[in-house]
């Protein structure tokens, strides 16, 4: 095996419909093309990569060059716009072509941000999404009704819903109170901290 030859990677840079089979270069291409998207931030939130917000679903070598897949947070969300344009921006600046791909199934939850994620959120201010594990249909008294079908379904919507407890990205307390269901951007809420007193976005879970 020979050391990844850059003149090698420079033949297969910026050729849409390339097929020359070289299958060295094209996992060295593909592993450049993740360490760039690692440099694309989520426009919103600009200190989380969009690997780390969990968005990107592949890097792959299609009919039409390279292709990066991406899952929208949440359909309608208007930043996706932003970050294809932004994807391509990066690759292009580095020399690359790629096509963006969106694909909508199976839908982005905020399972899919990464650890290196939540962390820079909490560190940006903003509360990481809070994991709802049992919070629909589980543990609540009698009289609470099955869960239907259509209950099911509504949980792939951004619902307004509450989490039990949302410590400060501040502080670490966990007395914090929702001042209102939507922050500075639609998929977050707006809290306060009751002891530190700071108001913080919450990035709502979904
Ligand atoms: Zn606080």
């Amino acid at each position: 095996m020979t050391q990844a030859d850059p003149q090698a990677v420079d033949d297969v840079k910026g050729v849409a419909g390339n097929h020359r089979n070289h299958g060295d270069d094209a996992g060295a291409v593909r592993a450049r093309i993740w360490a760039l998207l690692e440099q694309v931030c989520d426009p919103e939130i600009p200190v989380i990569s969009l690997p780390d917000l969990g968005v990107v679903r592949d890097v792959r070598h299609g009919d039409a060059g390279w292709e990066v897949v991406i899952t929208p947070t949440y359909s309608g969300c208007p930043a996706m716009t932003q970050m294809a344009d932004d994807i391509v921006a990066a690759m292009n600046a580095a020399g690359l072509s790629v096509q963006v791909r969106t694909q909508l199934a199976p839908a982005w939850c905020t399972d899919w941000m990464s650890a290196a994620g939540r962390r820079k959120l909490r560190e940006y201010g903003i509360a990481p999404p809070v994991a709802r594990v049992g919070a629909v249909g589980a543990g609540e008294g009698a009289g609470a009704s099955p869960l239907s079908a259509s209950e099911r379904v509504l949980r792939f919507l951004p619902r307004a819903t509450t989490p039990d407890r949302v410590p400060c990205p501040r502080c670490g307390a966990q007395e914090t109170v929702q001042v209102a269901q939507f922050g500075s951007t639609a998929c977050k809420a707006q809290y306060r901290c009751l002891a530190c007193r700071e108001p913080f976005d919450y990035f709502k879970p979904l």
